[in-house]
């Protein structure tokens, strides 16, 4: 998500005679756009800030955007004097106030509007993957997240707006369409008409235009999987057959504690359904490992639950408490050592897994997305219907290519084009 709103936000800048530097020391203006999920991510914001506001141009205008802008408030400019503009992650399309009065301190940290999406322009070009935003916010309350404190209650957009973003994003190069959302299959939109629409509506309009090829949508709450949902899989063969679908953590008790209420036999239903309806579906998931009065008993049974599933490629993490959030006033935090040790426990096991995986996919064929060069730069790197990066040695690379995988690692493929 914040990809796509730097994007709109590069858009606006460009459009204002702006242009993007290679370093921030020959900037004009300095936008950090923040994550606030972990701790560790606004750390960061706050060590780049002391780096940058000793490092910048004299005059340079600088500022921080998103969940960190949210979460730190007013107290963020007297941790750094020299910033000239706090805005929340629904307040961007505020920043050309910064541009034509750059001596007024700018703050907006609100919730509870999609103005932005209107007020900041399309980019003019898409890159192959276009990230769609289709809902802001959460009403789930899982303990442990601070988004519903930055990012606030569900919205929804418009359905008329979003496939209008699709049809641009489509019509300027875009083959791939990514749904984006906090809480993207709860998308729920009523008209003046009364008509609503869900996230398998978007699909189904997204799939009629030729220019999109590949469709995915993230991130998915389990208890939103609705069955119009799972049966896109069935009937829709533009949407990709790889779902990221966060479990979270395989203890029951676990997940109470962590305000998600569902069962694990409720999970595993529903990737029972959608394997059954897209036989070659592969699900990604989420997990916290040492979540307050998570016991060892409790644990090996998140790794269970990997083994179950068999994710094919995962996000795992320490628990990290966060501010406005319940989790963190728990009282039995488990020490660092524990969690840093079932981590290391967790990881090695996805790894094998999705390593597995990607030995099986050795001597198939795919069609894949061109994602762009690799780090060395004498390499094109390839996406799968899987999402795993595939290298590929060629002189013409064309945006959508049939590959045969002649080899594979831990964490990407390697093949030609046939
Ligand atoms: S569903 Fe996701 S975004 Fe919503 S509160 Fe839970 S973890 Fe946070």
């Amino acid at each position: 998500m914040n990809v796509y709103d730097g994007q709109r936000i590069a858009a606006m800048l460009r459009e204002r005679g702006y242009a993007q530097t290679d370093t921030y020391t020959d900037a004009d203006i300095i936008i950090l756009n923040t994550c606030a999920v972990r701790a560790k991510a606004t750390d960061k914001v706050f060590s780049a800030l002391g780096r940058i506001r000793t490092e910048k141009k004299p005059g340079a205008i600088m500022g921080i955007i998103g969940c960190v802008a949210r979460e730190s408030g007013t107290d963020a400019f007297r941790r750094v004097p020299e910033l000239n503009f706090v805005l929340g992650p629904q307040s961007y399309h505020k920043l050309p106030e910064i541009l034509e009065n750059p001596d007024v301190r700018l703050f907006n940290i609100d919730l509870g509007g999609l103005e932005k999406f209107d007020e900041l322009p399309m980019p003019n070009t898409s890159p192959a993957l276009a990230y769609i935003p289709i809902q802001e916010g959460c009403n789930h309350c899982c303990t442990y997240c601070i988004v519903p404190y930055t990012r606030g209650r569900e919205i929804s957009r418009p359905f008329n707006d979003v496939i209008r973003d699709v049809t641009h994003a489509a019509n300027t190069g875009a083959t791939e369409i990514c749904f984006l959302g906090q809480n993207v299959n709860g998308y729920k939109y009523t008209d003046i008409d009364g008509t609503t629409y869900r996230l398998s509506d978007l699909i189904r309009a997204a799939a009629k235009l030729d220019a999109v090829q590949r469709i995915r949508f993230t991130s998915s709450y389990p208890t939103e999987m609705t069955d119009d949902l799972i049966d896109m899989f069935r009937t829709e063969v533009k949407l990709l057959p790889f779902l990221n679908m966060p479990i979270q953590s395989g203890s029951q008790n676990v997940l109470t504690r962590m305000n998600r209420p569902y069962t694990l036999d409720l999970y595993i239903d529903i990737v029972d359904k959608l394997r059954s309806a897209r036989p070659d579906i592969q699900i990604s998931s989420d997990f916290i490992v040492g979540f307050p009065g998570e016991t060892d008993a409790d644990f090996e049974q998140t790794l269970e639950i990997a083994r179950h599933i068999r994710y094919i490629n995962s996000f795992s993490f320490k628990y990290s408490p966060r501010p406005h959030t319940a989790a963190a006033l728990m009282p039995d935090q488990i020490p660092e050592k524990i969690k840093s040790q079932r981590l290391y426990i967790l990881d090695k096991l996805l790894n094998d897994i999705q390593r597995e995986f990607n030995d099986a996919c050795i001597g198939q064929d795919m069609v894949c997305m061109l994602d762009g060069r690799d780090k060395t730069g004498h390499h094109w790197v390839y996406r799968t219907p899987y999402m795993q990066p595939c290298i590929v040695d060629t002189e013409t690379a064309p945006t959508l290519a049939q590959i045969h995988v002649t080899d594979a690692n831990k964490a990407s493929l390697r093949g030609k084009i046939i």
